[in-house]
């Protein structure tokens, strides 16, 4: 006999891991699988998460290695645009992803590293890479921007920016989040990002620039370098792929067993600006607690899913999109952007803002 289990979440970034941690919590038998061997290892992320987040995760601070005041952005090496009042923290992601594990294992969910989903076997089980099958009331596909429980389903994100990044000493303290918006970086931006003694130094850009990425990381590198903010030497490098399509419908099926889509899987992420750790730490949590209510026998509990997620983000992600959009219309068309067309694609200026 297939052994049987009420959910099984594949996947232990932040969106799997406060998943199971809500399941276990509501009583439920939780088995939750990470492909690495580690959890939150590599870092693949600039670890920037606005301060509001603390409000979901009181322990946020345990992970926190600096905070965030302000928002300075660069438009074409112009002067510096001050957004004061951009609260935000830097985390030591690995520490982070690792907490919110062990906050799910506490809960009573069975966590388990260096195991990954296969496949899904006619009748309904889940075959694992370790040979084991096993039966799940609920599937929770939190597995990422390739999220292959979407695939699956038929829901996959249609586009997904290249993400680059070098980590670097820094030479003056900083508390602001610097962001560099050029044609140079097309479909994205630059940034740079304070971390103590470090700074992430990185660019995302659209598919079709891709091969232009390491090249444009490299220049913003030398170029804060020469100016004597940062140091030459690179202590890491990363990079990963940035959901940018907007949301999927979240709910699917594989055979009779309901799935729930959470974090970048369900393309939560904001197609501007990349951040995708809170959405991922919010939808996990009520992917978790719409499978119990589902497992429960709350009919709409699945549906009520989808419309909790259209109703947190949908709005800001329907702005993020239409802005991106026009920029790449734009691009397209062989436009040189304009500052005031930057402008109303980047959040941190009001016309982003406006309709
Ligand atoms: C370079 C870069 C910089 C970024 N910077 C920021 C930032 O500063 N702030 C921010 O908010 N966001 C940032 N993001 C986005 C952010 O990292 C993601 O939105 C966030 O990690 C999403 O969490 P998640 O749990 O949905 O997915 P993930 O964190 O990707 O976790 C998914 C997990 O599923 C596992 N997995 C995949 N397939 C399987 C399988 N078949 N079986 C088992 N496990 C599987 C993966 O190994 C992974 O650990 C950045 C992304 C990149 C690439």
């Amino acid at each position: 006999m297939t052994p049987a289990i009420d959910v099984l979440v594949v996947g232990l970034g932040p969106a799997g891991s406060r998943a199971a941690w809500a399941a276990a919590r509501a009583g439920l038998s939780v088995l939750a699988i990470e492909r690495k061997p580690r959890i939150g290892e590599p870092v693949q992320c600039a670890e920037l998460v606005p301060m509001a987040l603390e409000q979901e995760l009181p322990q946020l601070g345990r992970a926190t290695v600096q905070s965030i005041e302000a928002m300075h952005t660069y438009i074409e090496d112009g002067a510096c645009d001050v957004a004061p009042h951009f609260p935000g923290a830097m985390l030591d992601r690995r520490r982070f992803d690792a907490a919110l594990a062990d906050a799910a294992r506490t809960a009573g969910a069975d966590c388990r590293c260096g195991i990954a989903f296969q496949s899904l076997e006619q009748g309904g089980a889940v075959r694992l890479n370790d040979g084991s099958r096993i039966h799940a009331g609920v599937i929770i596909g939190a597995d990422g921007p390739r999220s292959r429980i979407g695939r699956l389903a038929g829901r996959s994100n249609r586009e997904l920016l290249e993400a680059r990044q070098v980590s670097v000493p820094l030479t003056h303290r900083h508390a602001a989040t610097d962001i560099f918006l050029s044609c140079n970086i097309p479909g994205g931006y630059g940034w740079l990002f304070p971390k103590g003694d470090v700074a992430h130094v990185g660019a995302g850009v659209a598919p079709a620039a891709r091969a232009q990425l390491r090249k444009i990381v490299e220049r913003l590198h030398a170029k804060l370098a020469a100016q004597g903010r940062v140091g030459t030497s690179v202590l890491e490098r990363t990079g990963g792929a940035i959901p940018a399509s907007g949301m999927l419908d979240p709910i699917a099926r594989l055979g009779e067993t309901p799935v729930l889509l959470a974090g970048d899987a369900a393309g939560l992420t904001n197609p501007v600006t990349g951040a995708g750790i809170a959405a991922a730490v919010y939808s996990g949590a009520l992917a978790g607690e719409a499978a119990a209510a589902w497992l429960a026998g709350k009919r709409n509990a699945l549906h009520d899913y989808r419309d909790e997620l259209q109703c947190i983000f949908g709005a800001a992600l329907e702005r993020a999109l239409s802005r991106r959009r026009a920029l790449a219309q734009a691009q397209r068309n062989g436009e040189v952007l304009s500052r005031a067309a930057q402008r109303r694609g980047w959040i941190a200026y009001p016309e982003y803002w406006t309709a």
